[in-house]
């Protein structure tokens, strides 16, 4: 099944060039179906890492960007601008907290979190203050694998250790402990507050994911850790940069997990199911103030360019994306697959050697208590003919919203019976 030249030449995420672990060949994929090379079809249950929200192959974001290939597939964005970027900026102004105003294109997640974190520093450079440069963020976070954004990922899953003293000393505060919906305590808060406290002198800024910490470790926290933070950053001077990239357009069950907390960031970190998944982009958007004051500073300009900022056919995909997104019924489509979830997935927490068992919107997380043998169970669930790769302690699913009923129970059941079956693994 392995490719031979893929196997020796080219390298996979997260993986070793002399021991990796196998891939599988993609023939096509067609709305929640991954067709193999062997002609094997899988359900999808990852989205892509979570970006392809309306499955592949559609036919309205296929013509999206076959209309946009017919004027131009790439214009550099310095001194032109273009229709896709202006009418995907007009779109996502109308659905991002109303306080956002600006919005800065980028190519990928990690690059949108860079963007962040060199906004929030030129900020405070701006006013002079040119000792506001680090930032804090919780445990158990990610961000991206770029410098920076490494840098507040998660110290221990991270990849701190090998990176080591190359990487920027940020603050770490305790993870948010208190669940999406157990009482709130105020405890929960108290180590940030201290910490803001103590250092919001070299602070620019807290990062944050807002209600769900995803690739650190599929938790869903309480909205009311970010109402307080957001009172924190006030009191201290520290900018709120929240990163949606993995919670946008849908995913949690409103459009941006900012809402089910009603609290606006200074700056927001938006990317993955913004195309659809169909190729990268990302955007970082701002307030006026925040733009208005990188602007009057020294440097009067916000030192970022890249060579593909706002790729037109990116754009116009993500345009056709969010406006189709925007004209459904998603809401229902998000509780229908979370109530799949719910039935499917809870009663595995009744196993001795499952952690814990949650849903949120169209995310469903099997936390057990033993790291899985990623290659085992990956081969098994290819075997079964569902796509679903965990990682660490965590299985978990986010499929497209595409996905039918009859698909989601297959393959719930097929991963509720693998689970099932890893007593032996467990023992
Ligand atoms: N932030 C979050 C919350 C993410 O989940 C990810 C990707 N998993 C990123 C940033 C990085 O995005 P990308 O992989 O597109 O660089």
């Amino acid at each position: 099944m392995t490719d031979l030249f893929d196997l020796e030449h080219i390298w996979h995420p997260y993986t070793s060039m002399t021991n990796p672990l196998p891939t599988f060949k993609v023939k096509k994929a067609y709305g929640a179906v991954i067709e193999l090379d062997d002609g094997r079809q899988l359900i999808d249950g990852m989205s892509s890492w979570w970006c392809a929200i309306h499955g592949y192959n559609h036919p309205d974001l296929n013509q999206a960007v076959t209309d946009q290939l017919q004027n131009m597939s790439h214009i550099m964005f310095g001194g032109f601008t273009h229709d896709p970027a202006i009418e995907l900026g007009k779109l996502l102004l109308k659905i991002t907290p109303p306080s956002l105003d600006k919005i800065f294109y980028a190519d990928s997640g990690s690059v949108a979190v860079e963007v962040a974190l060199k906004m929030a520093v030129q900020y405070w450079a701006a006013q002079g203050n040119t000792e506001k440069t680090n930032f804090v963020t919780p445990r158990s976070g990610y961000h991206g694998d770029t410098w920076n954004a490494m840098s507040v990922c998660d110290p221990v899953t991270g990849m701190h250790q090998i990176f080591g003293s190359s990487l920027p000393n940020r603050i770490f505060v305790p993870a948010p402990q208190v669940g999406f919906d157990q009482a709130w305590d105020p405890a929960d808060i108290a180590e940030l507050a201290q910490t803001l406290e103590q250092h919001h002198h070299s602070i620019a800024g807290l990062i944050i994911e807002p209600i769900v910490q995803g690739a650190g470790g599929m938790r869903f926290y309480h909205p009311e850790y970010l109402r307080q933070a957001k009172l924190l950053c006030e009191k201290y001077q520290v900018l709120l940069i929240f990163d949606e990239i993995a919670t946008g357009f849908g995913r949690t069950g409103k459009l941006f997990a900012w809402e089910h907390a009603q609290v606006e960031p200074d700056i927001m970190c938006i990317g993955k199911g913004l195309t659809g998944g169909y190729m990268t982009l990302s955007a970082t958007l701002t307030s006026k103030h925040v733009a208005e004051t990188i602007s009057k500073g020294e440097a009067g300009v916000f030192m970022h360019g890249p060579t593909f900022m706002a790729n037109p056919l990116a754009c116009a995909v993500a345009l056709r994306s969010t406006q189709l997104l925007m004209s459904q019924d998603w809401q229902s489509t998000i509780q229908r697959i979370g109530n799949q979830l719910q039935q499917h997935l809870v009663p595995l927490a009744q196993l001795n050697y499952v952690q814990d068992v949650r849903v949120l919107g169209a995310i469903g997380v099997v936390e057990l208590k033993f790291n899985v043998d990623m290659k085992t169970l990956q081969q098994e669930f290819v075997k079964r003919g569902i796509w679903i790769r965990p990682f660490g302690k965590l299985v978990y699913v986010m499929p497209p919203y595409v996905i039918s009923e009859t698909q989601l129970n297959t393959l719930l059941t097929e991963l509720v019976d693998v689970v099932c079956h890893m007593q032996e693994e467990a023992a």
